[in-house]
């Protein structure tokens, strides 16, 4: 095996593996994709409720565009990606309501609700079918189920080791590979972190009225619930809570669970009618203190992990790939790891990323506060933005990403 590439990305999750396949597809690098896990797969047996992940990420329409690029966006079937055409946030403690249409910004569509790991799997499959028409000094060499057992890092001069004499080296690494992210902690890349001592539970229902494909969100003392529209009828929920509340909730049998979230999203979608098992995940805020360093750069959430109550960290991610590829492909020859460039890079999307962290933190505090006065405000202010069209129209453009 020849062990040398232009570029080592580590972790084929969901922003990693769409670089590197926008990467390759775009530019005669020799581009080394290396996954500790083996590849994702997706249990087709039926789109029923009670199997596979939970999880589904809405994704705005830059990072669809994105999926389209490296070609994988039309292979998501119906039960993957759904389209969704408006979104509405109300509060629990004001009377204050926020709606968006796509017709607002004058598109058919806001985005799509994306299966997360129908979507990582398909992606890793394209970066197979890559992989196995690679050429002598370009193309894609994937390493699934790879694990690094250490690594040397230093501008232009990176070096991965793992088992079995896997050895490969290259100008630049970047790490793709989470929140955890290992390259990170290696680089000694420090992080300040949040935790927000919360969890997001989250599952798939079939509510009995029609979800009219939208995006529902009510922000309550407790904590936002959001139910995002699917195929069938079928929604997906992320709930944040404080832990042990949302403990509690984990423990309710079915029927129970289905009515407190019908009551507490003030029954929009009317009675709930099925659950399927559910997960939860810890919520934090984390962001390095850089983005960079010597033959490094960080993406996706080894840069950053939000609160999902906007749904924007996957979003923030492929925005990262978009970048830094851009950057790369614009590059001189042999420039491509270059500490200019990666300076760039960070100038370019940590601004953006800490705004969309503190907002996300924001938002996450100041709709559980119990002060009356804060709430009537807050109430005013949904309601004079739903009247606001420029400023609606903004917002909407921002959660689509354009
Ligand atoms: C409850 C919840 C709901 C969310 N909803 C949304 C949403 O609606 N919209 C949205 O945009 N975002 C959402 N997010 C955020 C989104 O899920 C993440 O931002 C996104 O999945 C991060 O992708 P990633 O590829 O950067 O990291 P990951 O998905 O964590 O992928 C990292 C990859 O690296 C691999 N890896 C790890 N360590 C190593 C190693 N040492 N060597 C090799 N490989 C390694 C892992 O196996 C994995 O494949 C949500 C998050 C949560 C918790």
């Amino acid at each position: 095996m020849d062990k040398s590439f232009d570029l080592i990305v580590v972790g084929a999750g969901l922003v990693g593996c769409a670089f590197a396949l926008d990467v390759v597809q775009r530019s005669n690098l020799k581009v080394a994709l290396v996954e500790c896990r083996p590849m994702a797969t997706v249990d087709v047996r039926s789109p029923s409720i009670s199997i596979g992940n939970q999880r589904v990420v809405a994704l705005g329409m830059k990072s669809i565009d994105m999926l389209r690029r490296v070609g994988i966006f039309d292979k998501l079937t119906a039960d993957q990606a759904h389209g969704y055409t408006s979104m509405r946030v109300w509060d629990e403690s004001s009377n204050g309501e926020l709606s968006f249409d796509a017709s607002d910004v004058d598109q058919p569509l806001l985005g799509y609700m994306v299966d997360s790991q129908a979507c990582t799997s398909i992606l890793q499959e394209q970066a197979i079918s890559f992989h196995k028409v690679r050429k002598a000094s370009s193309g894609l060499t994937c390493f699934f189920d790879t694990e690094i057992l250490s690594i040397e890092l230093a501008a232009q001069r990176c070096q991965l080791f793992g088992s079995d004499q896997f050895h490969i080296k290259a100008p630049l690494v970047v790490a793709a590979d989470g929140s955890r992210s290992w390259v990170r902690q290696q680089a000694k890349i420090q992080s300040s972190r949040l935790n927000y001592e919360q969890r997001g539970i989250v599952a798939k229902i079939r509510p009995k009225a029609s979800h009219q494909n939208c995006a529902w969100q009510r922000f309550s003392k407790t904590g936002p619930v959001a139910m995002l529209p699917l195929h069938d009828n079928y929604c997906s929920i992320v709930w944040s809570l404080d832990s042990s509340h949302a403990e509690q909730l984990l423990e309710l049998p079915d029927d129970e669970f289905c009515a407190l979230l019908g009551q507490t999203a003030d029954w929009k979608l009317g009675e709930i009618a099925e659950v399927s098992p559910r997960q939860s995940f810890p919520l934090i805020s984390q962001q390095a203190q850089t983005y960079i360093a010597p033959g490094v750069a960080l993406m996706g959430d080894a840069a950053h992990s939000i609160h999902p109550l906007a749904g924007q960290g996957a979003n923030l991610g492929f925005k990262d790939a978009d970048c830094l590829a851009n950057l790369i492909l614009s590059a001189k020859p042999n420039e491509h790891a270059s500490l200019s460039l990666l300076a760039q890079y960070q100038k370019e999307r940590r601004p953006d990323n800490r705004q969309t962290d503190l907002l996300m933190t924001l938002l996450n505090q100041g709709f559980k506060t119990s002060n009356r006065a804060v709430s009537a405000v807050r109430g005013l202010g949904m309601n004079w933005i739903n009247q606001t069209t420029f400023i609606k129209k903004l917002l909407a453009e921002q959660a689509m990403g354009i």
